[in-house]
């Protein structure tokens, strides 16, 4: 047999499998890594011999938690500015309607964006990516749609692009140019439509600059057959789609996700049982986002138990936005979707890793078993229930990438120098 190129052992590994303990628990586990991928999974007692015989790199991790590498599938992480002002204004009382119809709103960040150079929103950017990774996510998907033009929307997804070859973690793009109409053509929506589907996709298809296309469909963007023209023109790319769907209000946007097999429908608080059964025939992932639900003070909340009933795998994401969710750990997500949403511990962690992974149409990784890709996050916690438990406190111990480590680690051992 071939050595292994890493074991970590003395760890507890929530492995995320199904059909076994919760969590996929393995109590005082080992993971062996070959390639980037794993090789073993099990308990530590079961290896044909010490650590420190089969890896070139033998690490104990001294009893910490190891998890699948977090997976954040809904970001808008690459955008211009901030959007304190708005914050101020709606803690005061103003609504979200009202920001985004006075001048403000995403209007502000599309002006802020436009006027920032590559190189400004790479750096900054960066260093919010930096603090994700620092907090457990290995895979985080990116959105454009804070250009609106056909110059800066492909500086954004250039830049989402680079975030990944430079951090050394998996990003995976999306195509948001339907996020809003842009005031520049306020009073041509299907001019704006016609530039969306005609110029911007088809040349952010051929530059390979999008792995998918997301659209917000509702009342204070896209309706559905606007959202649809775009949708056609991503199948008819061979772009796989995502959709944001009834945030605001119930549009039908989540059955028009699922009419078009897409890999996920997201936000979904206003969303109806007829969506959810939809969602579940086509195998759509649900995505919630509790940030956006906390920050913007929404009292109507997703509809987890229809969700649950059809079987719906349920996905968490930071959805990492100056607007409406400036959050950047998705340990705080775990916590909101507890507490606001009434997930379980375990639906959350699930949420994070398998269900997230799915979300982006990556079967690779998301649970630890052999022949998964090698992304793991370490956790200074008593149990998997605790990355739920901490507010505001990191817990993350460092995390390891495609088998190598990224960040801090705990203590090596073994025969490597
Ligand atoms: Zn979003």
């Amino acid at each position: 047999m071939s050595r292994y190129d890493t074991i970590w052992y003395g760890a507890q590994l929530a492995t995320m499998t199904a059909g076994s303990a919760p969590y996929g628990a393995i109590e005082d586990g080992a993971i062996a890594a070959r390639d980037g991928t794993i090789a073993w999974v099990g308990r530590r007692g079961d290896l044909p011999d010490e650590p420190e015989r089969l890896a070139d790199r033998a690490v104990d991790v001294g009893g910490r938690w190891i998890t699948p590498g977090l997976v954040d599938p809904h970001t808008h992480l690459v955008f211009g500015g901030d959007r304190v002002a708005d914050f101020e204004r709606r803690v005061a009382g103003q609504s979200y309607v009202a920001a985004a119809g006075g001048g403000t709103g995403i209007a502000h960040t599309v002006a802020m964006t436009r006027a920032a150079d590559e190189e400004t929103l790479y750096r900054d950017a960066a260093q919010r990516m930096r603090t994700m990774i620092a907090n457990g996510s290995t895979t985080i998907e990116i959105k454009s749609g804070y250009g609106l033009d056909v110059e800066t929307e492909l500086r954004l997804l250039r830049v989402a692009r680079r975030l990944g070859h430079e951090l050394g973690i998996t990003v995976r793009t999306t195509y948001l140019g339907a996020h809003v109409v842009p005031p520049d053509y306020a009073q041509r929506r299907d001019a704006y439509l016609a530039l969306v589907c005609d110029e911007m996709l088809p040349r952010i298809a051929r530059e390979h600059l999008a792995d998918a296309v997301d659209v917000f469909c509702d009342e204070i963007a896209f309706s559905p057959a606007e959202s649809a023209r775009v949708l056609d023109t991503a199948r008819r790319l061979g772009l796989a789609v995502k959709v944001h769907a009834d945030q605001i209000v119930d549009t039908g946007a989540a059955a028009l996700a699922a009419r078009y097999g897409a890999l996920s429908a997201d936000h979904l608080e206003h969303t109806g049982e007829e969506g959810v059964a939809a969602m579940a025939r086509a195998g759509t992932v649900a995505v919630l986002l509790p940030g956006a639900y906390h920050y913007l003070r929404e009292t109507v909340k997703p509809p987890v138990a229809a969700l649950r009933a059809h079987g719906v795998p349920i996905a968490l994401a930071t959805d990492c936005n100056p607007g409406t969710s400036p959050v950047t750990t998705l340990p705080t997500v775990l916590n909101l979707a507890c507490v606001l949403f009434g997930l379980t511990p375990h639906e959350a962690v699930a949420g994070v890793t398998f269900n997230a992974a799915r979300a982006l149409g990556l079967d690779d990784r998301g649970v630890l078993e052999a022949g998964k890709r090698c992304d793991l996050a370490l956790w200074n916690v008593g149990s998997p229930a605790e990355l739920s438990y901490w507010l505001g406190t990191s817990r993350c111990a460092g995390v390891v990438v495609n088998g190598s480590p990224v960040g801090c680690e705990p203590r090596e051992g073994g025969r490597s120098a």
